[in-house]
């Protein structure tokens, strides 16, 4: 199932993200794991280089049509999503950062540092306040999202936003890995107490420019979104295990599949399992060094053996439009 590009992108996440605890309580796994993914590698391998068998082509041509086909053929039981759209908090020159300048900071991204966090909480919190979730309204493609739930098709939406609006448009926490946390819920920073508080109660603080803090041990209250420094939930990294292996049809929108480890999971699925980019533009191609020397797993849209990848290139909106007139849905945009 896994296939040959597991192994460099194994190694840049491990650089990347701290162990999780989960990740070494289950060492017998993890090495069963690790060999299998070897034994995968080397016949992926050889398949490649000696050109013996071949991964299952599942779509008769590489076009949103296809994609449409398919779902349709009743072949497609399990599909995921992954997502950003809206400006990734975390990125530099998405705009956000160039609005940083009145908060005094000793540089940008020291607003999203955790340990900047807890000395002066004082800039996120304006920010948050500036840019607190339920300022925006969910848009066609959340509500396309909640529509291939309700259709039976969606198994989970990977999302790197934190602003809620999956679960405005109806997505439940069941169907959602927010990887770089959410706003939805909050908690005492304090290892000791770790006092949860929810929605309501945080807008309250944000609102009232009050800096939350716990009514149980006076600590510092952070929205669950994940800062610089802090680990992304431990249920990113179960979830990935488990999920991916299944995965029928894997939809990206509006991610230029760049920031590690989330960009890693176009490479989890299966080399049968066709993957449809909705974006401004291309992404996640292959180096092709890489692809010289037999690793595969990037996307692959134009060469002379692209057989899953397709590309649309639009706004995510747009894109889920074009595809739910393809399956014949009516996108409702209020839930
Ligand atoms: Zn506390």
């Amino acid at each position: 199932m896994s296939d040959a590009s597991e192994l460099p992108k194994k190694e840049e996440k491990e650089e990347e993200v701290t162990p999780e605890p989960e990740e070494q309580s289950d060492d017998s796994s993890g090495e069963e794991a690790a060999g299998e993914t070897e034994m995968d590698f080397l016949r992926n391998l050889f398949s490649s280089t000696l050109g013996l068998g071949s991964a299952d082509k599942v779509l008769d041509e590489l076009t949103l049509d296809a994609v449409a086909r398919y779902i349709k053929s009743g072949k497609c039981e399990s599909l995921f999503a992954v997502t950003a759209g809206i400006p990734d908090f975390r990125s530099p020159g998405t705009g956000l950062y160039a609005n940083l300048r009145k908060y005094d900071l000793p540089y940008p991204e020291a607003i999203f540092q955790i340990d900047y966090f807890k000395k002066h909480p004082e800039p996120f919190f304006a920010l948050a306040k500036e840019l607190y979730p339920g300022q925006f309204k969910p848009t066609i493609c959340h509500y396309f999202m909640k529509l291939l739930k309700d259709k039976g098709h969606l198994r989970r939406c990977y999302t790197q936003n934190i602003d809620t609006l999956e679960r405005v448009a109806g997505l439940e926490g069941e169907d959602l890995i927010e990887a770089h946390g959410t706003f939805y819920t909050s908690h005492c920073v304090s290892f000791c107490c770790r006092k949860e508080y929810n929605l309501d109660w945080m807008k309250d603080k944000i609102f009232s420019d009050d800096i939350p803090r716990c009514d149980k041990c006076n600590s510092l209250v952070k929205p669950d979104i994940v800062f610089f420094g802090e680990n992304l939930p431990v249920r990113f990294f179960t979830s990935m295990k488990m999920d991916f292996p299944c995965c029928d049809l894997l939809i990206v929108m509006g991610t230029s599949l760049q920031v590690q480890p989330f960009a890693g999971l176009v490479g989890r699925v299966s080399k049968s399992c066709p993957r449809l980019l909705i974006n401004m533009e291309k992404a996640g191609q292959a180096d092709p060094l890489f692809g010289l020397l037999g690793f595969g797993g990037g996307m692959d849209f134009d060469s002379d053996k692209a057989y899953r990848d397709v590309a649309h290139i639009s706004t995510c909106d747009e894109g889920c439009l074009a595809l739910a007139e393809l399956l014949g849905w009516k996108v409702h945009t209020v839930c």
